[in-house]
């Protein structure tokens, strides 16, 4: 699809270079095929879970419809796969949740270097363009240069950043920047954190408190908390989201830097394994390269 055009030409060529190694020697649909498709699937970063249970409903239902042909085979795999999300009925899931009223507030984290400050940057560019009123909190005190970094992303989409000195109390910023958002009616606000698994118990603290001063100020507050997730790093990532999970209330993922890798199967696993829903997808460096995850147009975009 248009969509994901751009973003995804590495996952897409993956994928189609597996499926077109496991249908150039097809024969039949034995068990000999599932094994190799099983293979192809871990392959390109599906999750060993997810490319189990995928095989094995395919081969149940190869047997009830009595599928023989290669191409009815290929549909049928493309079939699963759309429906891994469908099942759950995810289209609402997928969705970002706004406040009905008052400030709507979104949460970030996630580990050093995977794409938040940027996502944040490239979100405040989109809700600025639909005529919102945008507020970002630089609430990550902790890594050098992160403050300086969204200031930078402000300037360049022209939205306001509450900031306050390096090793300041995280906390703190967010509880200026809430009360700056709903004295002056923003329309919402997305703040940057540290993200810094290296020790779960600080981090939980933190995040904890932040948490609680959004909420006391605006009790239906943080709308979302999104975890940002490098997609480079494959089965890496999902270790990193379970530790997340862990420590905080994530609500959805953004899958970022799909354009430079051919691990887009990844998105498949998160959903099957974390039972958490993909709701942003980074597709580049710049502004306009975010996308809302859709997940049949997504896996027709592996695909096609
Ligand atoms: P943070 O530490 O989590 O805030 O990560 P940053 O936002 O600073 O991003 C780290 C690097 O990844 C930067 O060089 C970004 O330009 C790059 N980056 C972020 N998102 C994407 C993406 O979707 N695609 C690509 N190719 N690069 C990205």
């Amino acid at each position: 699809e248009q969509k994901y055009e751009k973003g995804l030409e590495k996952s897409r060529k993956t994928f189609g270079d597996k499926l077109n190694e496991l249908f150039a020697n097809f024969r039949s649909v034995d068990e000999e095929f599932f094994e190799e498709l099983e293979e192809k699937l871990i392959e390109a970063d599906v999750g060993f879970e997810t490319a189990v249970k995928i095989s094995e409903e395919l081969q149940e239902e190869v047997k009830l419809r009595n599928v023989k042909d290669k191409k009815d085979v290929s549909n049928a795999i493309i079939e699963k796969l759309v429906s891994l999300y469908e099942a759950e009925g995810t289209t609402e899931d997928n969705s970002l949740h706004f406040a009905q009223n008052g400030p709507t507030v979104f949460l970030f984290v996630g580990v050093n270097g995977v794409g938040k400050t940027t996502t944040i940057g490239k979100l405040a560019h989109r809700y600025q363009q639909e005529g919102k009123k945008v507020l970002l909190a630089a609430a990550d005190t902790f890594r050098a240069g992160a403050i300086e970094q969204l200031v930078e992303w402000g300037r360049r989409v022209n939205v306001e950043v509450v900031r306050k000195p390096e090793r300041s109390d995280p906390a703190a910023v967010v509880f200026d920047a809430v009360q700056k958002a709903k004295s002056e009616d923003y329309d919402i606000l997305l703040v940057d954190t540290a993200g810094r698994l290296q020790n779960k118990v600080n981090l939980m603290n933190e995040l904890g408190k932040i948490a609680r001063v959004i909420t006391r100020e605006l009790p239906d507050a943080p709308q979302e908390v999104l975890l940002a997730l490098d997609a480079t790093t494959g089965q890496n990532a999902l270790t990193q989201a379970k530790q997340f999970k862990d420590v905080t209330n994530v609500t959805g993922i953004v899958l970022t830097k799909l354009d430079g890798t051919a691990k887009g199967g990844i998105v498949l696993a998160i959903r099957n394994e974390l039972h958490l829903p993909v709701k942003l997808v980074g597709l580049g460096e710049k502004m306009d390269d975010l996308r809302d995850f859709e997940p049949v147009e997504f896996v027709y975009g592996l695909f096609n």
